[in-house]
């Protein structure tokens, strides 16, 4: 490898999560050697050709914030770096596509997951991981996206694929504040879409609706406390990023025919429910993973998100944070805090 960057002394700072022998997890923002990372590659399970990226933004989402923690459900190795999304250029590539000084986007596959992330100065990773920075999108506009942007586009075009269009009737998003729901929000703003959304934040109903936004519902009232397998069906799409009993009552509430998609576990992993709504009223319920999503689908994606379904101004959504802040917005996300998105600077 030939490493060019700013990276003094070979090494690199980045968010590093250890856990000890008594089974703590203990976290800090620290240099580390980047060597490490050959380590990991040989450690690698993929013989693709490596790229080797440095990391100019990355971003905070829900899954970072349980790698942070050492969260079993994420994190299958220690000592282990977070970040899903990264936007860098390539400092040195065993792969023919991509040269040095190439602005690229990596997110998803097991980055930041079982592989060591991008709350880092560099990352290494298979090129098949590897995108270019579509032209139309800065640094800052990609990560702002990132994978909430991509999931978000992904429920859209699964609604618009189960036949729910702008003539259909509303959409409702819940979670409305967080990353993958602000997004998605813009995106069916965008197509003309009439909006409902969902919150557990009073104070940022008026933004909601100055974003666009039809319609806002207070999170403890739209859920629904009653054991009826059907309520009214006032929606003819949604985008789920909640689960648990707001997943539940979304269910009951869709109107013949309608596409619900869940894409999240903010609220709860669990799911009761009956067969009525399905079978009643014919409704789907599309499940959204952006991980593992295949490279020709997410090229798509980026296509639209770059192109047709651009959202301009969208940095406004954003919150910049250095890489030394990350542990305090790790905790506020946790707990429901963050309102749109947020953007690690490396
Ligand atoms: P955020 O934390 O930014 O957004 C989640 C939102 O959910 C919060 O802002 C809040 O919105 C609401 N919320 C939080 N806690 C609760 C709760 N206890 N009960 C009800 N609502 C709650 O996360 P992201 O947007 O990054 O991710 C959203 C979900 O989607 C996460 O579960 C994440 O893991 C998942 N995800 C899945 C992906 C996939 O590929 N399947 C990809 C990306 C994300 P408000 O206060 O407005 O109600």
């Amino acid at each position: 490898y030939e490493i060019r960057g700013n990276i003094v002394n070979n090494a690199m700072r980045c968010f590093w999560v250890e856990k000890t022998e008594s089974g703590e997890i203990n976290t800090s923002v620290t240099e580390k050697p980047i060597s490490i990372l050959d380590d990991a590659k040989s450690g690698s399970k993929t013989d693709s050709p490596h790229v080797r990226v440095r990391v100019n933004l990355s971003s905070l989402n829900y899954k970072d914030a349980l790698a942070a923690t050492g969260h079993p459900g994420i994190v299958r190795r220690f000592p282990h770096i977070p970040g899903i999304d990264s936007v860098g250029h390539v400092v040195a590539s065993e792969d023919a596509a991509f040269a040095i000084g190439d602005e690229v986007i990596v997110t998803g596959n097991d980055l930041g997951v079982g592989h060591l992330g991008a709350w880092a100065e560099m990352i290494d990773v298979p090129s098949q991981w590897v995108l270019p920075l579509p032209k139309t999108l800065s640094p800052l506009e990609a990560m702002t996206l990132g994978t909430a942007g991509f999931t978000a586009a992904q429920s859209v075009q699964a609604l618009i694929s189960h036949g729910v269009t702008s003539d259909s009737g509303s959409v409702i998003v819940t979670g409305a504040t967080g990353g993958v729901a602000s997004i998605s929000l813009e995106i069916l703003n965008k197509l003309g879409y009439k909006t409902i959304a969902v919150t557990g934040k009073k104070e940022q109903h008026q933004s909601l609706l100055d974003r666009g936004v039809d319609e806002v519902l207070t999170r403890s009232d739209f859920v629904d406390k009653s054991n009826r397998p059907l309520l009214s069906g006032k929606y003819a799409g949604a985008i789920d990023t909640v689960g648990g009993s707001m997943l539940e009552t979304v269910l009951k509430s869709i109107s013949y025919r309608g596409c619900v998609t869940a894409c999240g576990m903010a609220g709860g992993a669990e799911l009761h429910t009956t067969v009525h709504p399905f079978i009643l009223r014919g409704i789907t319920l599309c499940g959204i993973d952006s991980a593992m999503c295949p490279m020709p689908k997410r090229k798509e994606i980026w296509e639209k998100l770059s192109g047709e379904w651009k959202l301009d101004g969208i940095e406004s959504l954003t919150t910049k944070v250095p890489l030394e802040q990350t542990p305090a917005w790790v905790e506020r996300i946790l707990a429901g805090g963050v309102t749109g998105r947020v953007v690690v600077e490396l």
